[in-house]
């Protein structure tokens, strides 16, 4: 399952702002800003397969593991740039470029190589709060859910299509995100450090960059983001060949099983990502590999051919019962195809092979309450319960476990649900409205009627409410 996430933008706007607030918001985009363009996306799969290859460079840089989150942003373009120590935001691009895990590592190790540095401090002396907002909200502009896929007979709840594009701006945003040259080459430099630390390869930060540097000679225009943020002179190039080529991990190569889930992440991002005709003709049907099944699996889902999807899928789980993520696809297929108690099984079964994914619980319990069935309503309360305290960011699971403890007759949970929502979203009114019925309704002073006073208490930023 590939989500966007729009408040997970104003959080990183907000952060971006360095606000301290209890609750993550800034205010909502204006409606002359929003068009379409890269947002940030959601995926667990994804994700921890992000997080197997920063740990590792990350305790080498001598940074805490965990500290740097990775943010997969869905654009084409290659890119990948930190605003500050605690996120990386990669592009799915990027990753979808690269052809083994070394070569996003290696970008990974010279991106820690400037957040190690203390580059960005450079960055945040230079630029008012006023710029940093509008730089975040371009990078992060919540735009068109293209991954999403999602049918309509089921319907998106809290999935909007509103974002910033990169436009005019994107070029005075770039430039003021670029390093100088001194910080590239120690930004470099880093990450050979980290790569021979952790014993791994710098081939593919090498030859990522050297095709930077070709293109660069050759393109004036429609150059990826990622070349005008970091410069590649070609002294740059010569000097990181002579460092790499000494490495005595020069040859190693990446360990197989890594390669294997890096090829299944790419064949998701095309699968879910590009046209069917690119998806055909990249894993065409002579590939019987997993990659290849997967990434048809989903562009058949998209398209709306349920069999074909699910005799794909079918493969990949007798093949790898153990792979969460199969079962997190057939249930996402089934629940959007009208058959939620088939999904509910699939999920069950993801759930099982990955306890701790707070966005697969999620889904769970989305399928849980389209069941109908009244006895699946308590087991939705418990999954959604769970997954919203995983991720409290998602609108779209406190939409659902308002819907469930409505359906449970628990009408001041039902509202306090739906005022966390609307309050992720941006949309304080609303919130406001929801939490003053769920005080109405909650006994006084217990943790949900606190919890309900803390939204109506809040008051947004004037600088956010403001801006864009
Ligand atoms: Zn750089």
């Amino acid at each position: 399952m590939i989500v966007p996430v729009r408040s997970l933008c104003r959080k990183v706007m907000a952060s971006a702002l360095a606000l301290t607030m209890a609750l993550p918001v800034a205010a909502p985009l204006p409606v002359a800003a929003q068009s379409r363009g890269p947002m940030i996306i959601r995926d667990q799969e994804i994700e921890n397969l992000m997080r197997d290859y920063m740990n590792p460079i990350i305790g080498a840089a001598g940074l805490k593991k965990g500290s740097v989150q990775i943010i997969l942003v869905q654009d084409r373009s290659f890119n990948a740039f930190v605003t500050d120590s605690r996120r990386m935001f990669i592009n799915t691009g990027a990753l979808m470029d690269a052809k083994t895990p070394n070569e996003v590592i290696g970008v990974v190790a010279h991106e820690t190589g400037h957040i190690a540095g203390g580059h960005l401090q450079r960055l945040r002396d230079q630029m008012s709060t006023a710029q940093i907002l509008a730089v975040a909200g371009m990078l992060l502009g919540a735009g068109a859910a293209i991954g999403t896929a999602r049918s309509p007979q089921v319907g998106s709840s809290g999935v909007g299509a509103m974002g910033i594009g990169l436009g005019a701006q994107d070029m005075a945003m770039r430039s003021l995100l670029s390093y100088q040259r001194g910080e590239e080459q120690a930004a470099d430099r880093a990450a050979i450090n980290y790569l021979n630390a952790t014993q791994q390869s710098p081939r593919g930060l090498l030859e990522t960059f050297t095709r930077f540097n070709q293109e660069a000679m050759f393109k004036t225009t429609g150059m990826d983001p990622y070349l005008v943020s970091h410069p590649f002179p070609n002294e740059r190039i010569a000097n990181l060949e002579v460092t790499a080529k000494k490495s005595p991990y020069w040859d190693k190569k990446d360990p197989p099983a890594l390669q294997a889930r890096h090829d299944l992440m790419r064949a998701k991002l095309f699968g879910f990502t590009a046209r069917a005709d690119e998806v055909a003709r990249r894993y065409p049907l002579s590939d019987n590999s997993a990659p290849a099944r997967y990434a048809r699996a989903i562009a058949a889902y998209r398209n709306k051919q349920l069999a074909n999807a699910l005799s794909n899928i079918d493969s990949l789980t007798r093949e790898q019962p153990n792979n969460p993520y199969f079962w997190e696809l057939r249930g996402q297929v089934l629940l959007e195809f009208g058959r939620a108690q088939e999904a509910v099984t699939a999920l069950r079964r993801a759930v099982s092979l990955a306890p701790n994914s707070g966005l697969i619980k999620g889904m769970l319990g989305h399928a849980l309450i389209s069941t109908g069935n009244p006895k699946d309503v308590d087991a939705a309360i418990t999954e959604l319960s769970n997954a919203t305290q995983r991720e409290p960011d998602s609108s779209e699971n406190w939409r659902f476990l308002a819907t469930a403890y409505s359906r449970k007759g628990q009408e001041g949970q039902a509202h306090l649900a739906a005022a966390q929502a609307y309050f992720n979203d941006g949309d304080y009114s609303a919130a406001a409205t929801q939490a003053n019925r769920a005080k109405q309704l909650l006994p006084p002073n217990s943790p949900g009627w606190l919890k309900a006073e803390d939204i109506l208490n809040y008051r947004p930023p004037r600088s956010a409410q403001r801006n864009n």
